[in-house]
């Protein structure tokens, strides 16, 4: 039987729900079992691919193409799995289906509403990864808060799956904060209590609490907890901020979360959990031997969360490097061609994000020229690697109107244009280029040390393309098209063979980086940059010395 884990989250939003259930999914799955996550999100929109970063933060791809919430790159993250459509679903979604089958007749003449055709629905999305037979426990993250107006279809959903599936099929995990009162040196459970009774008023009984907090929480507050929210000592749960996410499944696995599910849950089938890889990353995490500094150019800086999974591929890059890699934010709105070489003075390694639109991109060709110019590893993503070709048109191939027609739409060279497929298209959402597509790269390459295969495959999403018109003005001064799309000619990487490290990616490499498999992009780059900056140390030394002497 397919076990189902919900986790709703109580008293505030921002609390990890997606890290508790990723920190649980990995647990179960390093006991042995196959584990999915999914995530319900109450919004309206069909899916986050309209919303912009400042609202929701990244907008994850998976490999199916489906713009998805950026939970999903932890679960895909923590898991090493990949997740899909399903595992992403939005009230819009679910009103869209009931909606269309509405209008095919589907409910013969009845009155469709939010009992009983909403909840069906979400009931049929909650247990349909669990049916597909690939899975033995389905973690489903309800989004938002509970109290929230529009999660109760969702809680509701929860309440009737609680009575139809046998008892032990189904559990309940509510994260809490106990916020700790420096004036009363105390830890205060009351919010929890009225998040907890709010959750049962609506007739879902959580299993488990887990209690996020500052200070520990000792067995008198434990107790007190369990009492008011009816359940056993055992299952209320620490979890006291960490150092890093990846800290968490230990965390939990220390306060014995997996053992009080399966326990639940009469899961009989697991070992002792396997986690060497897993420890094994913390430990250089831990313990770096260098430290780099690279420059994050974009114009969603303020907002980590707008380029989370590039955090993310930090970190795993970093660890397999054994070097900490501190990430600078540059607002490419301040970039001038007067002030970058001062702005970008001290960093290893130069990457330009992913984004869309006019605003910034001139700072972000002056950052990529000086890159260029002086041999700062430079790393091009998306937009990023649009930025870097545009810059090289202008400055090297003297073609000074050289531009993108997403930014300038009657551009007379455009050497970045709209797929052809893409204009017809008006509907915004869902119709970008996405998800994974093949990418053949070029023998002897940068790509190909990279990646050491000559086929690779990544995910996309974007609307703008490599102008192939020009590629071969492009090839004939130095920057040549590394990896192309067999099927459709489309250049995936371009590169600069006469640099150290000079590499732009029309796809998001970040989107595959996990713990356990790191992207090979970023390995590489935060390997030029840990070279890069142990030569400017041996430069910096050697004019020391000299003034000495
Ligand atoms: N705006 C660019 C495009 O649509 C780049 C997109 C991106 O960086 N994801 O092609």
């Amino acid at each position: 039987m397919v076990k189902y884990i919900f986790v709703t989250g109580g008293v505030t939003s921002s609390l990890g729900k997606g890290i508790i259930a990723a920190s649980l999914a990995k647990l179960l799955q390093a006991r042995g079992l196959r584990v999915t996550i999914q995530k319900f999100d109450p919004y309206i929109n069909v899916d986050p691919g309209t919303l912009n970063p400042y609202e929701h933060g990244e907008c994850y791809v998976t490999e199916d193409g489906a713009e998805t919430d950026l939970d999903l790159g932890h679960y895909e993250r923590f898991l090493n799995i990949y997740t899909s459509q399903a595992n992403n679903v939005t009230t819009g979604r679910i009103y869209q289906t009931v909606i269309t089958k509405e209008r095919e007749g589907v409910y013969l003449g009845k009155t469709v509403q939010v009992i009983p055709h909403i909840t069906d629905e979400i009931k049929r999305r909650m247990t349909e990864l669990g049916k597909s037979g690939n899975y033995d426990v389905v973690i489903t993250e309800i989004g938002g808060t509970v109290g929230d107006i529009e999660s109760l279809p969702y809680i509701e959903a929860v309440r009737q799956l609680q009575w139809e599936l046998p008892e032990e099929d189904l559990l309940v995990v509510h994260l809490t904060l106990i916020p700790y009162l420096k004036a009363a040196k105390e830890l205060k459970t009351k919010p929890t209590q009225h998040s907890v009774k709010m959750l049962s008023e609506s007739g879902v009984f959580p299993d488990v609490i887990v209690c996020r907090t500052e200070q520990p929480l000792n067995l008198e507050i434990k107790r007190k907890i369990a009492l008011f929210c009816n359940v056993k000592p055992e299952a209320v749960i620490e979890a006291a901020d960490a150092n890093t996410i990846y800290e968490v499944p230990l965390v939990m696995m220390h306060e014995k979360l997996d053992l009080i599910v399966l326990k639940k849950l009469q899961v009989k089938d697991y070992h002792e959990p396997e986690l060497s890889k897993w420890k094994e990353f913390l430990d250089k995490l831990k313990y770096p031997k260098a430290k780099i500094t690279i420059g994050l150019i974009g114009k969603y800086v303020e907002l980590q969360d707008a380029y989370k999974s590039i955090l993310e591929s930090f970190v795993h890059a970093g660890a397999m490097n054994e070097c900490k890699v501190q990430v600078q934010y540059i607002h490419s709105e301040f970039i001038t061609p007067e002030n970058v070489g001062e702005k970008l003075s001290g960093l290893d390694g130069l990457l330009v994000a992913p984004g869309f639109g006019n605003r910034g991109i001139e700072g972000k060709i002056s950052a990529v020229r000086y890159a260029r110019e002086t041999g700062l590893p430079f790393f091009g993503i998306c937009l990023g690697m649009q930025m870097a070709v545009i810059e090289f048109a202008r400055n090297v191939l003297g073609i000074k109107e050289a531009h993108s027609t997403e930014m300038m739409p009657e551009a007379k060279d455009a050497v970045i244009d709209m797929m052809e497929e893409q204009k017809k298209i008006t509907m915004k959402g869902g119709t970008m280029r996405l998800g994974a597509y093949p990418c053949d790269i070029k023998q002897g390459s940068l790509a190909h040390r990279v990646y050491g295969a000559l086929r690779v495959s990544e995910r996309h999403r974007h609307r703008y393309e490599f102008n192939n018109w020009y590629l071969d003005q492009f090839e004939r001064h130095g920057m040549i098209a590394s990896g192309i799309n067999p099927d459709t000619n489309l250049v995936e990487i371009t590169e600069l063979p006469n640099h150290p490290f000079f590499i732009g990616v029309q796809y998001h490499p970040e989107l595959k980086s996990t713990v356990e498999r790191p992207a090979p992009l970023f390995v590489h780059f935060v390997k030029a940059a840990k070279e890069f900056h142990e030569k400017r140390d041996v430069v910096k030394n050697a004019v020391f010395h000299s003034e000495v002497i």
